[in-house]
């Protein structure tokens, strides 16, 4: 287990695109776990390669329900359908918080650690999550998507700390 350093706004990796991922090796592998890692410490529900300084296409997600941890190599939304107002946070982006509009479902298509081929049919939560985290893969981070006015900065509260 390890957890790897994040990288923050105005880092200029986060607006690069990542590339496909053609062999997933032990290192692929030790980086997924890192990535796992490295959210769970930061209460985050997804991380993207590019925010511990990787730009490879794979992401993490967790919903910290039975069954909503996933690690996807080169994911792709292959279809969306409606659409939602969230609002939205980044691990990248401490203290950030804003209304973003964000389909209501999506597939993806995706492979997974093994490298079999995964589809996912998402909605809410998931569907956001997953459209925030392959955002991050080409390059995009969720302020450029702030509605206008609703990005909010959040003075940290010490009390309760852990
Ligand atoms: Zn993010």
């Amino acid at each position: 287990m390890a957890i790897r350093n994040l990288r923050y706004e105005n880092d200029e990796i986060l607006s690069k695109r990542s590339r496909e991922i053609d062999v997933i090796d032990d290192k692929i592998k030790e980086l997924a776990q890192d990535m796992i890692d490295t959210m769970h410490k930061w209460d985050g529900v997804g991380l993207a390669g590019p925010q511990v300084g990787v730009l490879k296409r794979i992401i993490v997600i967790d919903l910290y329900e039975e069954g909503t941890q996933f690690v996807l190599i080169n994911p792709v939304i292959v279809s969306q359908k409606g659409t939602q107002e969230v609002d939205e946070g980044c691990l990248s982006f401490p203290n950030k918080f804003g209304k973003v509009e964000r389909p209501k479902e999506v597939v993806v298509e995706a492979l997974d650690l093994d490298g079999c081929k995964v589809t996912l049919k998402a909605q809410d939560l998931l569907a956001q999550a997953l459209c925030h985290e392959i955002d991050h893969l080409n390059g995009v981070v969720f302020v450029e998507r702030v509605k206008p006015g609703t990005l909010e900065t959040v003075t940290p509260n010490n009390e309760g700390k852990k």
